[in-house]
């Protein structure tokens, strides 16, 4: 071969493995592309969080607290996920309120959200009360949530001013917070609750611990090899 056909050679079969390189790097690009189609992280700034800040793993769940399904998740799934990731200080856990049942949605995610705002210290033990005054589900159409109910619920809490907490709830003066919560569900396509949101990935049946036990894993062990 003569040396200028080589270095045609050459050269045709640099342009070649450029040309694959290119086309590697547009496939892998399309494929990180489609990752971050699925994954939208939730913004949980001033949202109330139990768990360690820098926890490598945000779990958040869309929740009613006129929602049957949303009191069984806190009954059975919830307790699991703390006690295997939240103290472990992998997870950290934040809750937005979705209001799909009407006015007693609404006034429940008030008065969270002004215990929130006046005894955050309180905020979570104050969230699982309200859900234990949820009846069973067969009668949860029934109107159970009032503000006396919210005032007898907080009334348990000694550090709570209750007088306070009636003006907080009678002049709706949460109304900012829960429309924040309003705008996220709906930035995030929540049609059913609870949604529960990890590291921005929405998990399909949020009753499947294995499924979120695969998922933070998962996100761990991307977190340990970065
Ligand atoms: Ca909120």
């Amino acid at each position: 071969m003569k040396k200028s056909s080589m270095k045609f050679v050459v050269i045709l079969t640099l342009v070649a493995v450029a040309l694959l390189a290119a086309i590697v790097i547009v496939n892998n690009n399309q494929i990180s592309d489609e990752l971050e189609d699925v994954r939208l992280d939730v913004n949980i700034k001033g949202q109330p969080i139990i768990g360690e800040d820098n926890a490598p793993v945000t779990v958040v769940e869309f929740g009613d607290f006129k929602c049957p399904s949303c009191k069984a998740w806190g009954e059975t799934i919830y307790p699991q996920l703390v006690e295997e990731y939240v103290l472990s200080g992998d997870v950290k856990f934040s809750y937005i309120n979705v209001l799909f049942h009407g006015e007693e949605s609404t006034l429940a995610a008030l008065g969270a959200e002004a215990v929130y705002k006046l005894n955050p210290e309180v905020y979570w033990d104050f969230h699982e009360k309200v859900f234990a005054n949820q009846p069973e589900a067969a009668m949860h159409d029934d109107v159970w949530v009032t503000t006396e109910k919210l005032l007898e619920i907080a009334s348990e809490f000694p550090s709570i001013n209750q007088e306070q907490l009636k003006e907080n709830i009678d002049q709706e003066l949460t109304v900012d917070e829960v429309n924040i919560d309003k705008n996220l569900y709906m930035k995030h396509k929540v049609t059913q609750t609870p949604t529960i949101n990890i590291n921005g990935i929405t998990i399909k049946n949020p009753f499947d611990y294995e499924e979120i036990k695969e998922i933070i894993d998962g996100e761990l062990g991307a977190n340990k090899n970065e």
